[in-house]
């Protein structure tokens, strides 16, 4: 019983409305997105699910350094 979930899931960024793909696992691209806390928190506060990358992105840049 080792099954594989390569389902992928097809999202709508709340913030722009971009489609983009969420797998919620080590390969989806918020996790490659470098954040800080307050970025992090940022995101926790206003929204209960993650953003396409280029959201993320900008509010990386925008609350980071
Ligand atoms: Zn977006
Ligand atoms: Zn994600």
């Amino acid at each position: 019983m080792n099954e594989l979930t390569n389902e992928r899931k097809n999202k709508v960024c709340p913030r722009c409305g971009a489609h983009f793909v969420c797998t919620h696992d080590a390969f989806c691209q918020c996790v490659g997105v470098q954040l800080n806390e307050k970025a992090r928190e940022y995101l926790r506060t206003h929204y209960s699910d993650c953003l396409c990358r280029s959201c993320l992105e900008e509010i990386g840049r925008k609350l980071g350094d």
